[in-house]
């Protein structure tokens, strides 16, 4: 196939581009190594094609978000995710204690306080902290299609910085959106965005949106159809922090990004997209991880508004 050689080339043409600095609030991520870049591209046939650095791991952060969100769909049912979380974008910062005018509500699950509250609707009212982060690592690695871990110093790095998440937790337990223990959902969602990943897991995990929630591979139903609608369009709107107005005229594929350097990118009944490269611009996404995204757009024609 002449995939891996065009992948590796589309990587040379990222390299150069040096500018942006990896995120600095914990030292795990301040000191990642930003030379490493990496892509896969998974089709829902289940054929997988990756370059580059395949197998480091990163921690996988807000990416882990789309996948909390279909989690708690499932888990709660969408009437009641939608009493709880919006799916506006925000045009704030991801990090923000800000809830919608009116509703109360988080106004997507894409930014914090959505994806806190995301983390409490998984496995149901009454379940413990253990069980939720024990469901979420469990459904991540049937998509990944092996067994993830979850990076402890990244974890305990990000527990030690937790000032600004668990602010947002006791914002949305005092305006009775989340209940319990506020810290619960909060320690929660930081343990879900430790989970580490590499590019081919993330490209298995889009190539899953991409196939209506059936893993391309294992041919499981993980994810219902209703879900990954939803799951896809809220990763439209707001999966790339302030940039996706930017991120889908330019390149045009439901994505989402974290703060560790990863992207992905779901293009439904057809590909799934994931790169890695530290080095971030001034609005949180992957530098190279753009420019790689926007190459493949431009030359395999994978933007959702051109008729293919
Ligand atoms: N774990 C970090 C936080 O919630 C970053 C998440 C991200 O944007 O990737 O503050």
């Amino acid at each position: 196939s002449p995939i891996p050689d065009y992948l590796e080339r589309v990587l040379e043409n990222a390299r150069p581009n040096d500018s942006g600095a990896p995120a600095n609030y914990i030292e795990t991520l301040a000191n990642a190594d930003t030379s490493k870049m990496a892509v896969a591209l998974a089709m829902v046939d289940g054929q997988i094609y990756s370059a580059g650095d395949d197998k480091v791991e990163f921690s996988i952060q807000s990416i882990s978000k789309a996948f909390v969100y279909a989690i708690a769909i499932e888990d709660s049912g969408l009437k009641r995710v939608l009493e709880k979380i919006g799916v506006e974008p925000s045009g704030d910062a991801f990090n923000k204690l800000s809830l919608e005018r009116g509703s109360n509500r988080p106004m997507n699950p894409m930014i914090n306080a959505g994806a806190i509250t995301a983390h409490s609707l998984v496995a149901g009212p009454e379940a413990t902290a253990k069980e939720r982060t024990d469901r979420i690592l469990e459904i991540l690695s049937k998509l990944a299609g092996r067994q993830l871990q979850v990076d402890e110093e990244v974890y305990q790095a990000e527990l030690r910085d937790a000032d600004r998440n668990m602010g947002i937790g006791y914002m949305l337990k005092a305006a009775g959106v989340i209940h319990g223990d506020p810290r619960e959902a909060v320690t929660g969602y930081i343990r879900q965005c430790s989970i580490n990943v590499n590019v081919r897991d993330l490209a298995m995990m889009a190539a899953t949106l991409c196939n209506a929630g059936i893993h391309p591979v294992t041919g499981e139903s993980i994810i219902p159809q209703t879900s990954v609608r939803q799951v896809l369009s809220v990763m439209t709107t707001c999966g790339m922090y302030d940039a996706a107005g930017d991120w889908v005229s330019n390149i045009g594929i439901p994505a989402k990004s974290g703060v560790a350097g990863g992207i992905i990118g779901a293009l439904p009944g057809q590909v799934g997209i994931a790169t890695f490269s530290p080095k971030l611009d001034e609005r949180g996404n992957s530098v190279r991880g753009v420019a790689i995204c926007e190459q493949l757009s431009r030359d395999m024609g994978l933007h959702m508004m051109d008729v293919s």
